[in-house]
């Protein structure tokens, strides 16, 4: 033996001087640093050609959907039979996951050899064989009860198991076939995983933020979790689907022949599958012996090694064991001994210095290796990278495979080399423990978890959605409601109040002036000089000035809430310098009033946000004026009150002549139409039109909506300023849709079905939930990057990719109900309109203004939608209010002035 504390010296300094000979003789397998950054490019580019539907076809790199939509979470239980085909054995596990905080998880196994015959014969063999040994299990661990409750079974196809004609799927067929052949037993086959798959989801249970899963043994294989989006191979855009990269291929169309040596040609050109896997048989462990046997005989032939003699064991392929090389690269002494005993084994005559050569090849074929994979790794981490737009990303690799387990210094090159590739990265690596089954298992237990809480979410989302015959209903009860609003008779019992509004009639465009507007709406008070020019060109001006109307304020008394308002007024008429002019006044008031008057408001009820004392039961116009006299400022000359709707409709009126209706959808939601006279019974007169306010917010008040309310419409009634009241306004409007949504997600998490189960504390909040977030999460196509900060501005920042793809279905389930809603008692109205007219065919524009409207992303299309369909004979084209309601209040007033100076009409 060479150890020796002298020889050790010596080595030192040969080792020296002749791993520089070597390294100059084999420096086409060393790379730089450079080259793998273009390796790493290069797979990036083949990653690409694999997801793209276009290049798939041809692309070396395939990219397979595995139908693996998720890590495990921690939550999953159950028992699984798991299958693990693997050379010439294969293992039956019984796997008990425990779930939830146990997260533990106990298996039993056994392997059984499978016979040469049955290996090289065929599949229905095989299959016999199976089911013989799963029957031999269920007696061994008396699991025939289980066996009853139809329990999975998991086949992990790994590398070495080649049987003539069977590949993939067809296994599960073979399984099935063989199965129902015996009759005795039946068992569910859930899935068939890749070991790559299995290595991420064994990890993956005891480490949640693993989403790669890597494989260097007899082969190399990557899988990853890819944004659905990508996968252009498959319908679906959202949450995301692990990947089998099948890299080993990579190569295969030449992409890397700049770095393939001859040695790699020669190897590629002796195996059983020429052309193919090129990447693979550049590094996993089928070949790793073989490369460095093919580069010790050429060295020998080149005179550099065992003076130039080869020996017949030297020249027999696959003599050179990737064991070998493990114990080679140990430590330096202990390594060269070993190298020293393969060698001799080998039949050689050698020297010091040829062992210390036979070590430096092994190192540098290695190193190789360890470094090719960092390189397609760091694409693959590049990619997921970009794919979560983070600069930073954390996350974790399961590993498995001979190579990276055995070899002394494999991971370690490796991991170095991913670092020096993707700095930007924070990669944890964590060895698979139970090789394939127990990753197959948790494919199971995760199948089964989301297949379960699948259902029972969409049991919940159900309950809030609304199908085309209830849609249906709701067009018949409003349109019958609407009736009992305009009629004396039922008027005090009716939800639906319809209220005459006294505007008569629209701009003709001969009005002129200017005018002081007032519009007082759910979160705001503005004040407007607007300027009406008569002619053509129906030029309006406007000044305004927005305030705010403080909390308390809106639920103090109302003595506050008109001082406040006068105010506010006295400020706008300081700023435009018009403190002495007394303009004719046109107040935008948008709760419910009964008016017998144009300038007079009686308030119903306070709606919205506002509960201001004293106020309800008196008319509006009045509080007013009594505010301007007690603060004894300025003097107003007020001329006419109108809804908010109103304003909407008469200002786009302004521009289109068939604007009949006015829809708000903003705090709150209402409508305003063109009703004819003779319908409306509560004011005298049949001749010609008046508008209709038709306060439809308070729809269902009387229970017509009982059937189709939620817990969670329950639950933000009862949390709301005035229970039992606004029914139909509390399933539509902004002031609610965020509320509902939190109490859906409150309830998931509750049941375990989002978050993990773990509520944040600011959830909890009433309000927190805004609905503008419903149109930020709904707009969001980046990743669900919006979603993701959404979430953690709600404390929730450990949610995961698939809490943001359900958070973003309750968001659309709850705003597709309010726009269907909103559609569907639209169509009650066009086709009141219509009927009233005695038309087959109704053309109409309706006004809309809102917030929630405007913005949200789907809002409008759904309510168009919605009402094309319920209301088929009429076209309504929706014009969205531009300048506010104010404007309309204006024009109203000018009308009114100019029918009092004796203007036709
Ligand atoms: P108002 O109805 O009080 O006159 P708006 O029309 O501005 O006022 O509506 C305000 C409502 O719109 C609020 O309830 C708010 O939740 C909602 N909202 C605000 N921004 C958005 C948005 N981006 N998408 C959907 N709703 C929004």
């Amino acid at each position: 033996m060479l150890a020796s504390s002298l020889l050790a010296t010596y080595c030192t300094e040969l080792h020296d001087d002749q791993a520089h000979k070597v390294d100059k003789y084999l420096q086409c397998f060393q790379l730089s640093d450079e080259t793998l950054m273009d390796v790493s490019i290069r797979f990036r580019r083949e990653m690409d050609k694999g997801l793209c539907r276009d290049t798939n076809p041809t692309a070396a790199v395939k990219m397979l959907p595995t139908f693996v939509r998720s890590t495990p979470d921690g939550t999953e239980q159950g028992e699984f039979l798991s299958l693990d085909l693997g050379g010439a054995t294969f293992r039956v596990l019984l796997v008990k996951v425990m779930g939830n905080d146990e997260q533990k998880v106990e298996m039993e196994n056994q392997i059984y050899a499978i016979p040469e015959h049955i290996m090289r014969g065929s599949g229905s063999e095989v299959g016999k064989l199976f089911v013989g040994a799963i029957k031999h299990l269920q007696f061994k661990y008396n699991t025939h009860t289980m066996l009853k409750m139809n329990p999975s079974v998991l086949l992990s196809w790994t590398k070495g198991f080649r049987l003539s004609g069977v590949e993939g799927k067809d296994v599960v067929s073979l399984l099935r076939e063989s199965i129902k052949k015996r009759g005795d037993f039946d068992i569910d086959i859930v899935a068939v995983i890749n070991d790559t798959v299995g290595a991420m989801m064994t990890c993956g249970y005891d480490d949640h933020n693993c989403e790669i899963g890597l494989i260097v043994g007899t082969g190399t294989n990557a899988c990853y979790m890819e944004q659905m989006r990508n996968l252009e191979l498959l319908d679906g855009d959202e949450g995301r689907m692990c990947v089998n990269t099948e890299w080993g291929a990579f190569g295969d169309d030449g992409a890397l022949e700049d770095l393939r040596t001859d040695i790699d040609r020669e190897i590629d050109a002796g195996s059983l599958n020429p052309g193919k896997q090129l990447f693979e048989k550049m590094i996993s462990g089928m070949y790793m012996g073989e490369l460095v046997r093919l580069i010790l005989v050429r060295m020998a032939k080149e005179q550099l090694l065992f003076q130039g003699k080869t020996t017949a064991e030297l020249l027999t392929t696959g003599s050179f064991s990737t064991n070998y090389i493990y114990a080679i690269e140990n430590d330096k002494l202990e390594g060269l001994a070993s190298t020293e005993k393969v060698l001799r084994d080998l039949g050689l005559d050698l020297s010091l210095e040829d062992c210390i050569v036979t070590q430096r090849v092994c190192q540098i074929v290695s190193t190789r290796a360890a470094h090719l994979c960092a390189a397609t790794l760091a694409a693959v981490l590049r990619q997921i990278r970009d794919n979560k737009a983070a600069e930073k990303l954390r996350t974790t690799i399961g590993v498995d495979g001979s190579v990276y387990k055995n070899h002394p210094e494999f991971s370690r090159r490796l991991h170095k080399m991913v670092r020096r590739l993707v700095p930007d990265c924070d990669v944890r690596f964590l060895q698979s423990q139970y090789g394939s089954g127990k990753g197959a298992a948790m494919v199971t237990a995760v199948a089964y978890r989301l297949a379960t809480q699948h259902a029972e979410r969409q049991r919940i989302l159900n309950t809030l959605r609304l199908s085309r015959a209830q849609l249906l209903d709701v067009k018949e009860r409003v349109r019958k409601e609407m009736v009992r609003g305009l009629s004396k008779q039922t008027h005090e019992q009716a939800s639906v109040k319809m209220l005459p509004t006294y505007v008569r009639s629209t701009p003709d465009g001969t009005e002129h002036g200017d005018f002081l507007a007032l519009d007082l709406g759910g979160s705001s008070f503005r004040v407007l000089l607007v300027q009406v020019r008569s002619g053509k060109r129906h030029k309006v001006d406007m000044h305004q000035k927005i305030y705010s109307i403080p909390q308390e304020i809106m639920q103090g008394t109302g003595e506050e809430l008109f001082n406040h308002i006068v105010h506010c007024i006295s400020d706008f008429l300081e700023y435009m310098g018009m403190k002495g002019a007394s303009l004719p006044l046109g107040f935008t008031f948008s709760f419910p009033c009964h008016q017998n008057r144009l300038d007079q408001g009686i308030l119903l009820k306070w709606t919205k946000g506002f509960k201001a004392t004293g106020c309800e039961g008196e008319d509006v116009v009045m509080l007013l004026k009594d505010a301007v006299r007690r603060k004894q400022d300025f003097d107003l000359n007020f001329v006419a009150m109108v809804n908010d709707t109103v304003g909407t409709m008469i200002s786009c009126g302004y521009e289109d002549p068939k604007c009949e209706v006015g829809l708000i959808v903003g705090t709150g939601t209402n409508v305003c139409y063109m009703e004819d006279m003779k319908n409306i019974e509560l004011v005298e007169g049949d001749d010609g039109h008046m508008c209709v306010n038709m306060e439809w917010g308070a729809f269902g008040d009387s229970g017509e909506l009982d059937d189709f309310c939620t817990q969670f419409d329950h639950m933000v009634d009862a949390s709301s300023n005035y229970p039992g009241k606004q029914r139909y306004e509390k399933m539509i409007s902004g002031m609610y849709l965020g509320e509902i949504v939190r109490n859906v997600l409150i309830d998931f998490t509750a049941k375990g079905l989002l978050f993990r189960g773990k509520l944040s504390e600011r959830l909890k909040t009433r309000g927190i939930f805004e609905t503008k977030f419903l149109s930020q999460i709904e707009r969001d196509h980046l990743a669900m990057r919006q979603v993701r900060s959404i979430l953690q501005h709600l404390g929730l920042t450990s949610s995961t990719c698939d809490d943001s793809v359900l958070v973003k279905e309750v968001c659309t389930v709850v705003a597709r109900r309010a726009a269907q809603l909103c559609g569907a008692g639209l169509a009650a109205v066009v086709e009141k309109i219509r009927e009233n007219r005695n038309l087959n065919h109704l053309s109409v524009t309706v006004g809309v203004d809102g917030t929630l409207y405007k913005m949200h992303p789907h809002f409008s299309s759904v309510v168009q939608e919605t009402l094309q369909d319920l209301a088929p004979q009429c076209q309504v084209t929706f014009h969205k209010s531009e300048d506010g309601s104010g404007k309309g209040a204006a024009l109203i007033t000018a009308v009114a002035c100019r029918i009092q100076n004796g203007g036709q009409h």
